[in-house]
């Protein structure tokens, strides 16, 4: 009788225990699919120069800048930073309902005189992946023009220290296509080790420099010329790089899992199209137009 009594409760116990599961199942897959299922779309921005020349692909005006910003601000774009996506992926943290991830790539200093203050302006960030070489011995060499020089190891200080400026990585000496390379691409002829120690050596040494100079560990990475081969990531990763941006147009997606920051698309804004025609180009591919 008592075992009678014991078995019915255990079996009692057993069904209580399965309706729990069987209800809890599909809140917990909703969850499930909620976290890691969600695509959050991201449009990329990818800039170089900004200054008063003649616009080229790669030289916008102030003016355009302002446009640009102005047009993301009223069309409720929030830019977000690097380390929001990184957070965000790894499970922290939200994003904004419609996110804008603004960079600059080749560090010139008038990210500094001529862009900080426009997205000071507009509430706005953004990342400046800058290369070693240039900040060693060209910055300095003829520091401060707004037309055409690099930043120096101050000016990146003062980037970061703004508080809306993250610096990234776009190679200590590798943004040339000499000796048949391009970029950080792999040679055909270069076997993996050696790859990786060329590359490795040429992003630990921007690593050092940037640590030493400006105490920054940068997270980001973009590919010179949007170069890249799949021998890199596992050096990247080494590196402790969490990010990488291409030239590859095209909308992201992100998920509640890092490895989608792997990759990035941007879209490079020449400064040849007006801001309605770049920027309808960047959202085209939005779920729901602005
Ligand atoms: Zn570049």
């Amino acid at each position: 009788m008592m075992y009678k009594c014991l078995r019915a409760k255990h079996i009692l116990q057993c069904l209580l225990a399965a309706a729990v599961i069987l209800w809890l199942c599909p809140a917990i897959k909703n969850c499930l699919a909620s976290d890691s299922g969600t695509l959050v779309p991201l449009p990329v921005i990818m800039y170089h120069s900004v200054c008063n020349k003649q616009p080229t692909d790669y030289i916008v005006t102030p003016r355009q800048l302002d446009n640009d910003l102005a047009w993301l601000k009223s069309r409720g774009f929030v830019s977000v930073s690097a380390e929001q996506l990184i957070r965000y992926t790894k499970g922290s943290g939200e994003l904004p309902q419609k996110p804008v991830l603004i960079t600059f790539d080749d560090g010139f200093y008038n990210n500094l005189s001529a862009a900080l203050p426009l997205l000071e302006k507009y509430d706005m960030r953004a990342v400046i992946s800058i290369v070693g070489r240039y900040t060693d011995d060209y910055a300095p060499a003829d520091p401060h023009s707004e037309s055409y020089s690099y930043l120096t190891w101050e000016d990146i200080s003062e980037l970061a220290a703004s508080g809306r400026i993250e610096i990234g990585s776009h190679t200590y000496d590798m943004h040339s296509r000499s000796g048949g390379r391009q970029g950080c691409a792999k040679l055909p002829d270069e076997s993996d080790e050696e790859y990786a120690f060329t590359f490795g050596s040429d992003i630990g040494l921007l690593r050092t420099e940037l640590h030493q100079n400006c105490g920054i560990i940068p997270a980001v990475f973009a590919f010179p010329f949007g170069a890249l081969c799949k021998e890199s990531l596992p050096v990247l990763r080494d590196s402790g790089i969490l990010m990488t941006l291409t030239c590859r147009e095209g909308m992201n997606f992100i998920t509640r899992g890092p490895d989608c920051l792997y990759g990035i698309f941007r879209y490079n804004r020449s400064g040849l199209l007006s801001t309605d025609e770049y920027m309808e180009r960047i959202t085209k591919n939005l779920p729901e137009s602005p």
